[in-house]
């Protein structure tokens, strides 16, 4: 089965023009099309974990276009200068001059916001805002006469549209940014007389049109963000974290250990450290196939996965070994928990892909996270007592007997 999958792309070139006329998987694009849709209409699927990566993303683009609007806006001082009447060159003066602090302020917020996902999000917000109330200012305190003789302000509503196009928001996000900025040119149009006209009705198609487009930017940029984000951070075989995912998400946990420590009548959160590796795999490969294999590995990952709660971490560490973080679990409490993943998969029925039962049995080690140790610490002696379990005779829990960890 294998020799004959690995002989197709010799066969395919032999074959020559004849493989371009392969039809593609039905469907398939379709799919990532749409749940990539799913992810990228608001922030309600996404997890935690990918919150923060985005939260970054989104903050050294408020840094860069933040600090761009903040040299643009003086620099248009001279324009203003120019064109318009002294007595009322001192509104937009003190207009920029509130605008210029207000950036300032929104720059300081995202500088100071590293893993402060809402702030971030805040400050993304109003690094829009703030030039389009300029604008709303300037529309509504100058005569209506002296409308025509601004320079350069029209185009505001329109900046603040393509530059939704340099962030990695949700389209709901983007859509209601962008219709806001429809309701301003609208406003604009109804103070300046353009209203219905000609000229108005090209700048509102314009402007709409710009969104759309902003809005696919916002699609595409996203979804490729998710996808990144996702084969960095997960085995593609099982769906489950990795092994680098496993070890940032170890110190977050011991982080939020000391941040909860003394809070509450609890004292700090226990947690603990399970280490899971299946017996006699090799064996399993050998009598079934490779493929069976990977079946066992996602059937055994989708039993893990059922054993434990949300925020209890699962994740592929190695081949056939695998890592659970129970948070809020002591050592005695982890044992019992290991006790029933054994027993569960003893008791699972795993299949090949005709039907036919595997028997399966893990080991596993069990020990405590303490919450000041290197992360490495606990895996190793997680996994040093997983090693005893299986010297003494595999399908059994083992504890680390450090005595600093007893409870
Ligand atoms: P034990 O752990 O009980 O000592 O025996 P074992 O047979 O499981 O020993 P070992 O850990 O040495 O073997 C692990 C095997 O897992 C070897 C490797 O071929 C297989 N393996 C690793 N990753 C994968 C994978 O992604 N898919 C499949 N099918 N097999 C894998
Ligand atoms: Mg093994
Ligand atoms: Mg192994």
């Amino acid at each position: 089965m294998f020799t004959s999958k690995s002989r197709e792309p010799r066969e395919y070139q032999n074959r020559g023009l004849d493989a371009l006329a392969e039809p593609p998987e039905v469907g398939h694009e379709l799919f990532v099309g749409l749940s990539a849709l799913r992810d990228t209409l608001s922030s309600r699927h996404h997890t935690r974990d990918f919150a923060f990566a985005h939260a970054r993303y989104l903050r050294s683009r408020v840094l860069a276009l933040g600090l761009i609007f903040a040299l643009l806006s003086p620099l248009w001082i001279v324009v203003d200068t120019l064109v318009l009447p002294v007595e009322l060159l001192r509104y937009t003066l003190l207009g920029r001059v509130m605008l210029m602090l207000g950036l300032v302020g929104v720059l300081a917020l995202a500088y100071l916001s590293r893993e402060r996902i809402r702030r971030i999000r805040f400050s993304a917000g109003m690094l829009l805002a703030l030039p389009a109330a300029f604008y709303l200012l300037v529309l509504v305190i100058l005569p209506q006469e002296q409308l025509v003789n601004l320079v350069g302000y029209g185009f505001i509503p329109f900046l603040l549209v393509a530059a939704l196009s340099v962030f990695p928001f949700t389209l709901l996000e983007s859509l209601g940014a962008g219709l806001a900025m429809l309701g301003l040119l609208a406003f604009a149009q109804l103070t300046d007389g353009s209203w219905l006209s000609g000229q108005g009705v090209e700048s509102l198609w314009l402007l709409a049109t710009l969104l759309v487009v902003s809005l696919a930017a916002n699609h595409f940029q996203l979804s490729l963000l998710l996808r990144l984000y996702r084969q960095a951070t997960h085995d593609p075989l099982t769906g489950l974290f990795n092994r680098g995912a496993l070890e940032v998400h170890l110190s977050k946990v011991q982080t939020w250990q000391r941040a909860t420590e003394g809070q509450g009548s609890f004292g700090n959160v226990p947690c603990s450290l399970l280490m899971l590796d299946l017996d006699h795999f090799k064996r399993i490969n050998d009598s079934y196939g490779h493929s069976a294999g990977d079946r066992v590995l996602c059937q055994f990952a989708d039993l893990l996965v059922r054993q434990t709660r949300r925020h209890d971490c699962v994740a592929r560490y190695g081949g056939e070994e695998f890592v659970i973080i129970l948070v809020g679990s002591g050592e005695a409490r982890a044992m019992e928990v290991a006790e029933r993943i054994r027993y569960a998969v003893e008791k699972s029925e795993f299949t090949d892909h005709d039907g036919k039962i595997i028997a399966v049995t893990t080991s596993i080690g069990v020990t405590r996270l303490l919450q000041d140790e290197p992360p490495q610490q606990a895996l190793k002696r997680a996994d040093e007592a997983l090693y005893r379990a299986k010297r003494e005779g595999r399908n059994q829990v083992m504890g680390a007997n450090d005595p600093l960890i007893g409870e």
